[in-house]
């Protein structure tokens, strides 16, 4: 089922008695979801990522725009006759039901030619159970489950009526670190084998990145860059999304474009033809920096972390955003720690040039 997101705004009056502003927590989302796919919701806390997911599950209404299911324009429908199966972030089982009951208790709701028999129903629910591998559980209590358990029984509920669309809101917030990659890899097969169209909201980047066929990158409710997670990261369309995506994070300097040249202070990085000259961030991702005794990029050296296959090259340099300068280089290179000083030279399709006002991406021809 493809989901279409036309124009689709939400607006809330303002809390602050003060500012009589509105709040636009969704601001204008025009993009489609195709069938059977993936799309991962990703920014900040208070970017409008649940705002949309209530959007489209039909517990908030629009203030404008529309959204289709397929064909169907389903804007005014109400959530129950929408077909689509909710995981929230804290799972609200029914404490007091068995995992069993707590399975069935969608289908029970269902009236007129929707309704199943009671056999029909266990079959149904057992189906479930055994996709979320929780089939021997059945008999306990939300209280005698783990958190991944509690998890899993609640993705099963959600897929029980077998819906036209799966949204999860910050699925596994709850879950310590183990059970949140073994989840997010649960959650994936789960939906490939489903091919349900399944949006998945999350604040973490690399949770977004891992799982989804496609990334919406939000800020303050407006869309930054839509597009599969590998291209989002290799060609960042401003700053901040630059920033959102990849750990370690990427290396953000105060540069500027002089005489058809790249400058981070007085270092000349590599030539930028036909570009005007003017104050530019320049990001450079981790991996972006080489080793090189004669190169351009003169930083204070800090210190070397060694993480097994890679190292990481701690420095500093007075025109640096960040605190500290990270370089990831193979481990073979051998870094001489008695130095006070570290020279890179950098990889061009790992060097990002933004705009200093703007913060939008300035697009040069690489040599
Ligand atoms: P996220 O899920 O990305 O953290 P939300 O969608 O929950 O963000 O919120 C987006 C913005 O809308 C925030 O500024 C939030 O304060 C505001 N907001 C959300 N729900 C309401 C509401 N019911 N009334 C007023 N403001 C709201
Ligand atoms: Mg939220």
């Amino acid at each position: 089922m493809k989901v279409v997101l036309q124009n689709l705004t939400k607006k809330f009056p303002s809390r602050n008695r003060k500012v009589r502003e509105e709040v636009v927590a969704v601001n204008d989302f025009c993009f489609e979801i195709p069938d059977g796919k993936l799309v991962g919701l990703l920014g900040p806390s208070g970017c409008g990522k649940s705002t949309t997911l209530s959007l489209l599950c039909g517990l908030q209404k629009p203030t404008s725009g529309r959204i289709f299911f397929g064909e169907d324009d389903v804007t005014e429908l109400p959530a129950e006759k929408r077909g689509v199966g909710v995981v929230f972030q804290n799972y609200a089982l029914y404490p007091h039901l068995t995992v069993r009951q707590n399975i069935l208790f969608p289908l029970e709701n269902l009236k007129g030619a929707e309704k199943l028999t009671k056999t029909q129903m266990l079959e149904k629910a057992n189906e479930a159970a055994k996709l979320v591998q929780i089939d021997d559980l059945m008999d306990r209590k939300p209280s005698e489950l783990s958190g991944g358990q509690q998890q899993r029984v609640a993705i099963a509920r959600a897929l029980v009526k077998m819906p036209r669309v799966l949204l999860l809101d910050e699925p596994l917030s709850n879950l310590d670190a183990r059970l949140r990659l073994q989840t997010r890899e649960e959650i994936r097969r789960i939906q490939k084998e489903t091919k349900i169209t399944t949006v998945f909201v999350t604040h973490d980047q690399e949770e977004a990145m891992s799982i989804s066929d496609m990334i919406v990158v939000m800020k303050q409710g407006v869309i930054q860059q839509i597009g599969k997670p590998q291209e989002v990261y290799d060609s960042p369309a401003n700053l901040f999304v630059a920033k959102f995506l990849g750990t370690p994070p990427i290396n953000v300097f105060r540069g500027e474009i002089k005489d058809g040249r790249l400058y981070i202070g007085e270092n000349a990085l590599f030539p930028v033809k036909g570009i005007p000259g003017q104050e530019v961030f320049v990001g450079i991702r981790p991996e972006g920096f080489v080793l090189d005794e004669n190169g351009p990029l003169v930083c204070r050296l800090g210190g070397v972390e060694v993480m097994g296959r890679d190292i990481s090259v701690v420095s500093t340099h007075k025109a640096s955003e960040n605190s500290n300068i990270r370089a990831i280089i193979s481990a073979e290179n051998k870094v001489d720690t008695s130095s006070q000083t570290v020279r890179f030279s950098v990889k061009q399709s790992k060097v990002f040039v933004f705009a200093k006002k703007t913060e939008e991406r300035i697009y040069f021809d690489m040599d």
